[in-house]
């Protein structure tokens, strides 16, 4: 006889370690052999452990609506929760210690997300949670009051699942999209999706050369005339476009859209005035510099490239063209460079205080699955995590 859980929960990522974490902690814990975690991965948390270039960007000081993007109403109960929940007190109590940079960036103390996944996996492990590796789910059934979950080659019956599964992209860490089909049955569709926090592609004629160089810019994306998001930060040029901290935010608003132009403003400290007027200072000390304008006040290389897309050589037309670099953008680098997936199993039919299904009873869809996804900043893991909390307290309230 097959043992029966409490609640399976697919996917041993961010969401479904913070489920289990939840679940077995407080007054109305459940006993951890109630609790089981399955996981194509041959271990837990692979991407948990990349996340901000290994030093986990787990959640941002500057929190709100405005970072997140899909349904407004469930997006805005989420904010609500987390507010509740007070992530980095809850990371805490877990013997998380955190600290902020000065972009409100919360990392782990240790700057290792390796300790976060460590910390967590020494709780359940404590607790007694099961965590099956190698264990791909490739079928969910509704059997009279509980849930049969079929992997290749093992069967789990459970009273409650969770689809905490995560997304399409970065495949490299389990997440191919390919588990989207096993909701399929219980009626929950998906969205189109795309890759998000990316490098963005764009018309190459004007960067030509200028592979590997970084500039401080701000960087505007603009879609028919309306500005979507300015982002000031490192822009880096590449072989198919450009990439840098700028470019990764700003691919949030860029990648579901068409004919989007971003507009580089270079030398962000000084305004257009203040470069015309530092570059007709040059022309005083020495004349024919209209060749060597940007010289020392950017890379030189960049400086012939904004020379060349000016109108003319004069100085007001240099200045505007520093501060008016256009790029169309052409695409993106695609799911294998992506972070995140934009897009995902539709909000409509799931509870967005339980993350419960409305279609089906005890079913469960939460983190990167979900059509929400968030801004570069540590958003994305925090929707994993409140989401986690909030189902899991919602499966511990429907037990007792
Ligand atoms: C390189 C990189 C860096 C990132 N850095 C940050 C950062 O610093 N801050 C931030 O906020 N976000 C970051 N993100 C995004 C963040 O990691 C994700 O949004 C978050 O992990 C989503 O959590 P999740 O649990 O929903 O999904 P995941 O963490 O992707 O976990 C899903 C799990 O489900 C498993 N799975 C999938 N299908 C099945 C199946 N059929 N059966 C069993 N298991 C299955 C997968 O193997 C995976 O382990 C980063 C992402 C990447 C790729």
């Amino acid at each position: 006889m097959n043992k029966i859980y409490q609640t399976a929960i697919i996917g041993g990522g961010s969401a479904g370690l913070m489920t289990a974490v939840e679940l077995v902690s407080g007054s109305d814990a459940l006993k951890g052999s109630d609790v089981v975690i399955l996981e194509r991965n041959d271990r837990v948390g692979k991407k948990l452990i990349a996340t901000g270039n290994g030093q986990g960007n787990l959640t941002n000081l500057n929190f709100g609506a405005e970072f997140f993007y899909g349904n407004s109403n469930f997006i805005n109960a989420f904010i609500e929760s987390a507010k509740e929940i007070n992530l980095i007190e809850y990371l805490k109590k877990l013997g998380i210690y955190t600290f902020a940079n000065k972009e409100g960036k919360v990392y782990p103390l240790s700057r290792q997300a390796s300790s976060v996944l460590d910390t967590i996996r020494l709780y359940l492990n404590k607790r007694g949670v099961e965590e099956i590796t190698s264990c791909k789910v490739n079928k969910v059934e509704r059997e009279g009051n509980k849930y049969k979950i079929q992997a290749e080659g093992k069967t789990f019956y459970a009273i409650n699942v969770v689809f905490a599964f995560g997304g399409a992209v970065a495949k490299q860490f389990g997440t191919d999209g390919s588990a989207y089909a096993l909701l399929e049955g219980f009626g929950h569709k998906c969205t189109k999706t795309y890759p998000s926090l990316v490098q963005l592609k764009t018309e190459l004629d004007k960067i030509r050369g200028l592979k590997g160089l970084k500039e401080v810019a701000k960087v505007t994306a603009i879609k028919g005339g309306k500005e979507l998001m300015s982002v000031t930060g490192d822009l880096l040029f590449t072989e198919f476009g450009v990439s840098g901290s700028t470019i990764f935010s700003l691919s949030a608003c860029v990648v579901d859209k068409e004919d989007v132009t971003l507009k580089v403003e270079f030398l962000p400290d000084l305004n257009q005035e203040q470069i015309e007027s530092i570059l007709l200072d040059r022309e005083q000390y020495c004349a024919h510099l209209q060749d060597e304008y940007l010289l020392g006040l950017i890379n030189k290389r960049v400086g012939q490239a904004v020379l060349k897309a000016a109108r003319s050589k004069c100085a007001k037309d240099v200045a505007f063209a520093l501060k008016n670099f256009t790029l169309n953008v052409t695409g993106n680098l695609g799911a294998n460079y992506a972070q995140v997936t934009k897009g995902g199993i539709k909000t409509d039919y799931v509870d967005e205080n339980s993350y419960q299904s409305k279609l089906t009873k005890n079913l469960y869809i939460i983190g990167e699955a979900l059509d929400v996804d968030g801004d570069c900043g540590g958003y994305n893991l925090t929707f994993a995590f409140v989401s986690a909390i909030k189902c899991a307290k919602s499966i511990k309230q429907s037990i007792r």
